[in-house]
């Protein structure tokens, strides 16, 4: 995941909305939409990056604790 748009290095946070083609290229809305959605380097599709609320390490970890309380309960 890049944290900024590759056309104008507007940052991007997890929970902007972005777009990305398949190779992860990432550009912020505008830039997106000024593109036609065609990716300048691949010219794949842009799409909507999914939205990540959580990062990688939290999920991991919310599932080992709620296995441990079913243990221990
Ligand atoms: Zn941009
Ligand atoms: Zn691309």
């Amino acid at each position: 995941m890049k944290a900024s748009c590759e056309r104008c290095s507007t940052k991007l946070g997890l929970s902007d909305r972005a777009f990305i083609c398949s190779y992860e290229c990432t550009f912020c809305p505008e830039c997106s939409d000024a593109l036609h959605f065609c990716c300048p380097n691949c010219q794949g599709n842009l799409v909507i990056r999914p939205e990540r609320r959580t990062s990688p390490t939290e999920v991991p970890r919310s599932g080992f604790k709620a296995k441990l309380e079913a243990i221990l309960s």
